[in-house]
């Protein structure tokens, strides 16, 4: 077995192995980091976050990346339509894949696939194991993961060109004012320029299946509604995200796996959007700041899972509201009523960051489902 090469071997470049590779050497420009990705170095996405989910101190790490930002955002529901202060921005997985070779040399970036690990070492396919200080695995979630209970956020996305101009100056996160079927369905519009539009049709469902041929069908059907010619796609992506109801964080993370884990393979995405940027960019900042580089690293990973798993429980209650206090055709009712908020408490919710009076307050009142059913949703767990 070779001496140990490295001081951190990254298992992973999606966004959170991306991130995290970039915060190190950022912080620790001596350290001899690789980061182990088979495909494109974050694949092939568009993330999306509101600027208040950043911590201003953390910004610098993202900032680069940023290809499309807006003032402000908008939500469309039956009741009502409402424009948000809330600045928005979007990365180009393309941009992660530029910086993260930008920033470590070349033989440090190895295209291979990794089948095992111990916090000391990784194993590839070929047989090979490296040996290395550390090893974070961010290799994402696997398929069906123990201890979680889940519904599903599923969603696909095109990027349409429309010649003629799309009319819309800022994103709609949510369009809710469309049929309501297999759950809580809504359109997300983000214009990256005046005639390229992404559109992204999405479900809050029981089920993790998709029909993308469907889903294809119902944005061009969308967009024709919305009176936008398109000439061409430029664009797809597909996601079945898990929306967190519940689980048990010791069968997700048994305390005798000690490899260190980071990104949704960690649990670190929001338990109700499932979006992991905000996660991604903290963890990348304490494992660049404060984490130890060692072996003991998965120990400490763990710990800090651990607490954000025990952060998340309100927002998996909220998550269980709105997959099981309504019928399906009635669940866009509990955003309805969220989006009626003060926006400095929505921003707050998105970055996981809901105080207990935030708390209070969205569950004050009468619920717009049955009252019944929300108290046994909220009471519910597996
Ligand atoms: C289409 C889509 C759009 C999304 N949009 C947003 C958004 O706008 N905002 C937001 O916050 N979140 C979004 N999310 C949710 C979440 O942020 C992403 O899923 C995010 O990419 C998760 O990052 P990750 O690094 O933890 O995992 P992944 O991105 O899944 O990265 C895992 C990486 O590990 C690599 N890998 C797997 N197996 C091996 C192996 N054996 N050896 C080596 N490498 C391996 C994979 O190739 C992959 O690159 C989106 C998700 C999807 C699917």
């Amino acid at each position: 077995m070779p001496a140990a090469r490295h001081d951190l071997i990254i298992l992973g470049g999606g966004l959170a192995g991306g991130l995290a590779a970039l915060a190190v050497k950022a912080a620790r420009p001596g350290l001899e980091i690789a980061l182990v990705e088979p495909g494109a170095i974050g694949g092939n996405h568009l993330w999306s976050f509101f600027e208040s989910d950043v911590a201003a101190a953390d910004m610098a790490l993202v900032e680069p990346l940023v290809g499309h930002r807006w003032a402000g955002h908008a939500v469309r529901f039956p009741a009502y339509r409402r424009s948000l202060g809330g600045s928005y921005r979007t990365i180009e997985s393309e941009a992660l894949d530029r910086a993260v070779r930008a920033a470590l040399p070349s033989d440090r970036i190895l295209a291979r696939r990794a089948t095992a690990a111990s916090p000391v070492s990784v194993t590839f396919d070929d047989g090979e194991t490296m040996l290395t200080g550390a090893v974070l695995d961010v290799r994402g979630l696997a398929e069906a993961p123990a201890g979680l209970w889940c519904g599903w956020q599923k969603f696909v996305g095109q990027m349409l060109t429309v010649p003629a101009g799309h009319r819309l100056d800022c994103p709609i996160v949510m369009d809710a004012c469309v049929d309501q079927t297999d759950g809580y369905r809504f359109v997300y519009c983000l214009p990256l320029s005046p005639t390229d539009l992404f559109v992204e049709d999405t479900y809050y469902s029981d089920s993790p299946e998709l029909d993308a041929t469907q889903l294809e069908r119902r944005i061009a059907s969308y967009a024709q509604a919305q009176g936008w010619a398109v000439s061409a796609v430029t664009r797809q992506e597909s996601g079945v995200l898990p929306v967190l109801m519940g689980g048990d964080f010791d069968t997700f993370w048994p305390a005798n796996d000690r490899v260190a884990r980071g990104g949704v393979r960690a649990g670190l995405f929001h338990p109700l959007t499932s979006f992991s940027l905000p996660d991604a960019v903290r963890f990348a900042t304490w494992l660049a700041k404060d984490a130890p580089l060692d072996e003991r690293l998965g120990v400490a990973a763990r710990d800090y899972a651990q607490q954000h798993w025990r952060r998340g429980r309100f927002d998996r209650l909220l998550a269980r509201m709105l997959l099981r206090a309504a019928d399906r055709p009635q669940r866009f009712r509990i955003l309805e009523r969220f989006y009626r908020l003060p926006e400095p408490l929505i921003a707050r919710f998105y970055a996981g960051r809901s105080t207990f009076a935030d708390r209070l307050r969205i569950l004050a009142g009468r619920p717009p489902v049955s009252l019944a059913r929300a108290f046994a949703a909220m009471m519910e767990k597996k």
